[in-house]
């Protein structure tokens, strides 16, 4: 199987957390310090409506911009812009005056640069809190984070304890961990050796360890996939870099799992497709 091999990669279509983070990594670079001199919101109809007080942003500064799960936060001092990214947006810092296209729904001017929101299916999110960002709806019943230090080998193990689920489905319950997503569940369970249909509550402690290290370990590797890529994400040319993954197990179905040979498994769980290895993935 060599580099070439195109069932080997896998262009992400929805932004998972590691899209969102090598996104949040490339604006806050150009973003981070700026005045925001001008809003545009050419189409309110979002996942829902963007409310009045984002267009009145004009004079605050960009003192940071955070992620929490696949949230987007920009600290403005006496409140956060939240952005959220939907099924199939896509950020871009352009130079001021960029004409807009047909699905360039929301523009945030900075001066001579702009940060402008693309979204054909308006699933995405642009709203605006002065309260505790914690205590906000949106972000109150998320988990732990993957990639913080709180989310250690104790913690897993903590959280699995008498959950009857299987550990897939447990894996992308966003109210317990943010961020794994479909694909990445699968690719976490295949690095540490555990079968998707293994109920949650089974996994010993040295398994509940292997698996926060896994997941760690799968989430890093495609951040640092997607940072080759952070170039287009904020070049003038505006061009979207494709963010391509070599997977382990997602996504290839019948082809030889790259460790083992086996061919690799597809089942669905709770209505999504999982991929593993049925020969170095144990219950
Ligand atoms: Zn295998």
């Amino acid at each position: 199987m060599g580099p070439d091999d195109p069932a080997g990669c896998y262009i992400l279509q929805v932004p998972e957390l590691p899209e969102v983070e090598v996104t949040r990594r490339g604006i806050a670079l150009q973003l981070a310090g700026r005045r925001i001199s001008r809003v545009e919101v050419r189409e309110p109809r979002l996942r829902w409506p963007v409310p009045q007080a984002v267009r009145k942003l004009a004079g605050r500064t960009v003192r940071a911009v955070r992620r929490r799960g696949k949230y987007l936060l920009f600290d403005c001092g006496d409140g956060h812009l939240i952005v959220h990214l939907g099924m199939s947006g896509s950020l871009r810092v352009l130079p001021s005056g960029t004409p807009a296209g047909k699905h360039d729904h929301f523009d945030l001017v900075l001066g001579d640069r702009l940060l402008r929101l693309r979204d054909p299916r308006r699933f995405g999110a642009v709203l605006w809190t002065a309260g505790e960002l914690a205590a906000h709806p949106l972000l109150a019943h998320l988990g732990v984070e993957p990639l913080s230090r709180a989310f250690a080998p104790a913690r897993l193990y903590f959280l699995t304890r008498g959950q009857r689920i299987s550990i897939k489905q447990f894996l992308m319950d966003a109210r317990r961990i943010v961020g794994v997503g479909n694909i990445y569940a699968s690719e976490s369970l295949f690095r540490a050796g555990v079968h998707p249909r293994t109920p949650a509550r089974r996994l010993s402690r040295s398994r509940c360890a292997a698996l926060a290290q896994a997941i760690k370990e799968t989430l890093r590797v495609a951040i640092r996939a997607g940072g080759s890529s952070l170039r287009d994400y904020v070049g003038a040319d505006g061009a979207a870099g494709e963010f391509q993954l070599r997977t382990w197990v997602y996504d290839r179905e019948g082809l030889p799992c790259r460790r083992c040979g086996t061919p690799i498994r597809r089942i669905v769980q709770g209505a999504r497709a999982t991929y593993f290895c049925p020969q170095c993935q144990k219950r």
